[in-house]
């Protein structure tokens, strides 16, 4: 029954689309206006309260600096792609590993995507860099969030107070430490597959996958897992900003996400993605607070 309600309003999404170009839409364009009619004859439904989906993007395990590395190539294509120019994004970063944030030019990296307008928070903040929190007792953990928190500060001046644990990996113990540190775990509704354990270069079926992802959005803001903030559901969607694929691949992305949302019938804000560092900052606060998410499990 869902499934042919979400199906109908994609096609009134669609018409609306065709009708009122992207560029002339004021504010944001939700499937219960186009519904209004319906709304009349038909009993109440989920789908036509569907709050409008705006995609705030995460990105783990960076920075990858340097003159090939692959954070300066998505931060071009976040600030300049024809689907919403000036997003900006969450960074989850490894502050002390050599190869990231724990080099001269990972630091200047870190600069760099804070003075963009991009939001960092902690991955890890040891030099041995992704070890899961699980495998760390308390105080090293807590060493690990301080030190990274630190490192993030004198680059940026700036932390966000959420934390994204490597290989999705955490329990009871794990969140007591972020609670005592003021932090609150930011997992996933949507996931690229772009990580480490799926192979470096190999992303298969994007467009299809992403379909799928956002189906399972879709079922959680028809039961309410997902709820608004300021009038819109901050959809999470994790990426890897070491992977060279993801990274050459960027606008691709922007656009299957913008596209399997509407194929799903998800009514899309405008912008369709965060473009303010603050709203953004808020979005990924509130969705760690609630703790609910489109996915159960992770990856
Ligand atoms: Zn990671």
């Amino acid at each position: 029954m869902r499934r042919l309600t979400l199906a109908a309003t994609a096609t009134v999404t669609v018409i609306a689309a065709l009708v009122a170009p992207p560029a002339l839409a004021e504010g944001t364009v939700t499937a219960a206006d186009a519904d209004q009619p319906a709304a009349l004859t038909k009993a109440p439904d989920a789908a036509q309260a569907l709050a409008p989906v705006r995609f705030l993007l995460t990105f783990d395990d960076g920075p990858d600096s340097g003159p090939d590395g692959s954070t300066p190539v998505i931060l071009r294509q976040l600030a300049n792609n024809p689907i919403a120019p000036g997003i900006k994004a969450v960074f989850f970063v490894q502050t002390a590993h050599r190869r990231r944030g724990g080099s001269p030019e990972g630091q200047a990296q870190m600069r760099d995507t804070c003075a963009a307008g991009h939001l960092l928070a902690v991955h890890s903040g040891l030099p041995e860099g992704h070890v899961p929190h699980t495998r760390l007792t308390p105080e090293k953990l807590a060493y690990s969030l301080r030190s990274g928190e630190a490192d993030i500060v004198a680059q940026c001046g700036h932390v966000a107070p959420v934390v994204r644990p490597p290989d999705w990996a955490h329990n009871d113990a794990t969140e007591a430490v972020y609670h005592q540190l003021g932090l609150d775990m930011l997992m996933a509704d949507a996931n690229a597959r772009d990580g480490k354990i799926y192979g470096w270069h190999i992303s298969l079926r994007r467009r299809s996958h992403m379909v799928s992802e956002l189906e399972r959005v879709g079922r959680a803001m028809a039961t309410h897992r997902l709820e608004p903030v300021d009038g819109v559901v901050p959809v999470i969607v994790a990426f890897h900003d070491t992977n060279d694929f993801t990274a050459s691949h960027m606008t691709d992305y922007l656009q299957i996400l913008v596209d399997a949302a509407r194929e799903n019938g998800l009514p899309l804000a405008d912008p369709p993605f965060y473009t303010d560092t603050g709203a953004a900052e808020q979005a990924a606060v509130a969705r760690a607070k609630a703790g609910l998410y489109a996915r159960e499990s992770w990856p």
